[in-house]
């Protein structure tokens, strides 16, 4: 039987149970307890939790029904199971006395069925309503019912300038820890006590969630020396004594009426944010600043739709290294946001803006498309691939087609499920830990790899480790920030990559930014490198040229040792001269015009590493030939080296503008040839650096062809 609807009657003369009683022979949905005296309904009550109402008799020996109804009505337990007084009728006296005790109704005896039976189902009624209104723990406001109380409140007053008060327990979370739920519990019901006794009928007051409470009022009732202040701070600083905790609030002046109540409550709360780490402060306002942030905050949320659909996001890849060998062996997908006003948006700033307005799926799915795409081309190419990872969200990670989705993503593209891992943060575990760990277990069954990310950073993280099925850690990076300075974070260290390799999980660290931690990492175990030491994010494109260096290192491919030149001259003994001056330890293709050279390039992509060209030639000429490569995806980030005459600074500053990374002019002295050469290659080497330094070079040259110029003209 689903909810069984339970009255407890409580009378000393048992023919008046009796009648009662007999009121609900027939319905099975009624279960009866009898009570004889004020003492048995207590007891009964703290028996069983499931009473849905108490019929209560006035006159009983040793306690009478008014002590008990008293009695129950200061309970927290009690308070809200609704209670009907009946007594032999005496006017209007015992009713109103029921009444101001708190007593739900009240009916005189003797019983008539029909108005006993009528009376019971509003007064049920009014307390489902009432528990709709109220939160269950605490028995004060639950959010919703606080602002449409709020809202109505402030309607009625446009005259007075009125506070939202945020109150809030700091590290809350680790004090249920230390002293269990039920002395959390009890220090929540505390607290909202105290909010109600202080705020009374002033203004209204609520429980958001979890350890945060809410006020409003009028401000002049706030202010020092009112009843609010003086019982707030003393009952405040009681519990903080008693429990040894700290209560901080945060204080919004509602300046803007416009504003939803659940927005003005966010701005408590910002407030309250600011100094959580403060343990001396107790309270702050929010401020002006905080509102520019936020009317910035929120330009963003309303431009991110049309950014999204508008191309204005882009992933770039971080690769990670393999301690031992040193070689990219996967990579992490970023977010990039190039807003066309703002230039380029770091995703701390806009991935928790994603996340509040629930556009964070979006996202991450592109992210992951994205990656998809990438690798999906690399294979195409034949270039060697490595799995990619991607973060999701832990507002997300809960989501549940999440799986499925994926799958459909590198079912798309054709991709084996190796090749896209999932990072999630540690810190989503702590939240709901149930959904994360299922979901870590639907998608390693499916065949992907798990990274629990950002891991030691959140304050259960040994917990986490035990329970969560990932099968990769990634390193917090606060640990690299401190490993220099602290002998306490090496050790750490050395006892997560211990525990990974036990528990049967690999370890990345993250943040690596110099050579001795990699020294450190590789001497205690840990099997790979993600940092700026090695290379920061870079773009798809480069990425796929450092796998294809890679690829070309380990001589897997049958190509030879040697570095490709594609010679393009229509003179062939141009073409003999550049040979004899660079020696043979190059590879060489030759062409005779771009249009040839285009072909060539085509044909033997992979093992062309530097073109040189000739400026003038038939069909399609030196600088054509390089407007063309420069604008081709594939091959933009080849080098290309313009061939001139001495004396034409037109072609030079032609060919620079055009993205040509040196000039070697005619004729050739071998040697300096050679060496220009040389300098070209070393600079493709380091390929992240490499575009940083052509950028400064080019600019540099131009500036300086320019400055020339100026001088002939
Ligand atoms: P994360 O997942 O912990 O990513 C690592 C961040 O550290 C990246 O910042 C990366 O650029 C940076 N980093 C890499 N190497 C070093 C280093 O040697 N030193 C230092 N100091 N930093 C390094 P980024 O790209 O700004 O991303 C910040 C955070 O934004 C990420 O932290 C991640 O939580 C979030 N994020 C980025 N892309 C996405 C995405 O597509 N979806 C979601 N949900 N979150 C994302
Ligand atoms: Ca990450
Ligand atoms: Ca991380």
């Amino acid at each position: 039987m689903i909810n069984k609807k339970v009255f407890l009657i409580v009378d000393d003369t048992e023919i008046n149970r009796k009648v009662l009683k007999g009121f609900w022979k027939n319905d099975s949905g009624v279960e009866i307890l009898e009570a004889d005296s004020a003492k048995a309904a207590l007891e009964i009550l703290q028996k069983r939790n499931d009473v849905s109402l108490i019929l209560m008799d006035v006159v009983m020996p040793e306690m009478s029904g008014f002590e008990l109804l008293a009695e129950l009505k200061k309970s927290d337990r009690f308070s809200h199971i609704p209670v009907i007084i009946n007594t032999q009728s005496d006017g209007h006296n015992l009713e109103e006395r029921s009444l101001q005790l708190g007593a739900d109704d009240f009916f005189p005896k003797p019983y008539v069925e029909e108005i006993v039976k009528r009376r019971i189902d509003n007064v049920l009624k009014k307390s489902a309503y009432d528990k709709q209104r109220l939160d269950s723990l605490t028995g004060i406001y639950n959010f919703d019912t606080f602002c449409s109380l709020t809202k109505q409140m402030m309607e009625m007053d446009m005259v007075s300038d009125f506070a939202i008060l945020r109150f809030n327990i700091v590290r809350f979370k680790l004090i249920n820890e230390l002293l269990g739920r039920k002395t959390g519990d009890e220090i929540l019901i505390l607290l909202a006590r105290l909010i109600k006794r202080a705020v009374g009928i002033e203004g209204t007051y609520g429980r958001l969630e979890a350890d945060n409470f809410v006020c409003c009022m009028p401000l002049g009732k706030i202010k020092e020396n009112t009843k609010f202040n003086n019982i707030m701070v003393t009952g405040a600083k009681e519990l903080e004594r008693q429990y040894s905790l700290t209560i901080q609030s945060g204080i919004y002046l509602v300046r803007d009426r416009s504003l939803p109540i659940s927005m003005m409550c966010d701005r408590a709360g910002t407030a309250c944010r600011n100094i959580r780490d403060n343990m001396v402060k107790q309270f702050s306002y929010y401020n002006d600043e905080e509102a520019e942030k936020e009317l910035e905050e929120l330009m963003l949320i309303r431009e991110m739709v049309k950014a999204v659909k508008g191309g204005q996001f882009h992933i770039v890849l971080q690769p990670i290294f393999d301690v031992k060998t040193e070689q990219a062996v996967s990579a992490e997908a970023l977010v990039r946001w190039k807003h066309p006003e703002k230039g380029v948006i770091s995703p701390g700033i806009f991935v928790p803006l994603f996340e509040k307005s629930g556009l964070i799926s979006k996202l991450d799915m592109f992210v992951c498309e994205e990656a998809c795409r990438v690798l999906a081309k690399l294979k195409k190419d034949g270039v060697p691939i490595c799995p990619i990872s991607v973060n999701i969200s832990r507002v997300d990670f809960c989501e549940p087609d999440l799986v499925k989705r994926i799958n459909e993503m590198t079912e798309k593209y054709g991709l084996d499920k190796k090749y896209i891992k999932i990072e999630v943060t540690e810190s989503a575990y702590t939240q709901n830990p149930q959904e994360i760990i299922q979901q870590v277990i639907d998608f390693r069954s499916q065949g992907y790899e798990v990274l629990m990310d950002d891991f030691g950073s959140g304050y259960s993280s040994l917990n986490t480790l035990r329970e969560l099925p990932a099968n990769i850690l990634k390193i917090d990076m606060k640990f690299m920030n401190q490993l220099e300075n602290s002998g306490r974070a090496a050790s750490i260290l050395l006892c997560i990559v211990k525990m990974s390799k036990m528990l049967g999980m690999k370890t990345v660290a993250e943040g690596v930014e110099n050579q001795s931690q990699v020294d450190f990492l590789r001497n205690i175990g840990c099997d790979s490198i993600q940092g700026y030491f090695f290379s920061p994010p870079i773009k798809p494109m480069e990425f796929r040229n450092l796998l294809a260096r890679q690829k070309d290192s380990n001589g897997d491919n049958g190509k030879t040792d040697k570095i490709g030149v594609l010679l393009v001259d229509d003179m062939k003994l141009a073409r003999i001269t550049m040979k004899d001056a660079l020696g043979d330890e190059y590879k060489y293709f030759e062409a005779a015009d771009g249009v040839q050279a285009l072909e060539v390039l085509q044909k033997n992509a992979h093992e062309i590493d530097l073109i040189i060209t000739d400026v003038v030639m038939p069909n399609m000429d030196g600088i054509a030939l390089l407007r063309k490569i420069k604008s081709t995806p594939a091959f933009m980030e080849m080098p290309v080296v313009v061939v001139t005459a001495n004396d034409d600074s037109s072609d030079e500053l032609h060919a620079l503008e055009q993205g040509a990374i040196e000039l070697i002019h005619k004729p050739f002295d071998f040697r300096v040839v050679r060496q220009r050469i040389k300098n070209v290659l070393e600079l493709a080497e380091n390929e992240w650096l490499k575009k940083e330094i052509w950028d400064m070079k080019q600019r540099e040259a131009l500036r300086q062809m320019k400055e020339n110029q100026k001088v002939l003209f």
